[in-house]
Formats: C-alpha cells, structure tokens, sequence
C-alpha cells in the first residue's frame, strides 16, 4: 500500500489522480479547498481513493 497509483472521483465529476496516496491526497485537499471551499481531511480521501 502506498505506491500505488490512486485516483479520487469528485462527487462534481472531477477526477483526482496521484503516483501515490500522499499525492491523491494531496490533489484531492487542494481541489476541494480551491473549487469547493471545504476541507477535507486525509481520511475522508482516502475512503474515496480508488487503485487506478
Ligand atoms: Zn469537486
């Protein structure tokens, strides 16, 4: 776990994509922060994060 490419599926439609769960995780917070205004914690992305 942890090198795998992930991807995270916005409930917008926006696809989230990272080398690795750091990276998803990464993408995820700055795009619900930026587009969304809403903070979302690792775990929270984690549970959306899928093998890619
Ligand atoms: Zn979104």
């Amino acid at each position: 776990m942890g090198d795998q490419k992930k991807v995270i599926e916005c409930p917008c439609g926006v696809v989230l994509e990272g080398q690795n769960d750091d990276a998803v995780v990464a993408a995820a917070q700055a795009h619900a922060a930026q587009v969304h205004d809403m903070d979302l914690t690792r775990e929270q992305a984690l549970e959306m994060a899928r093998p890619a």
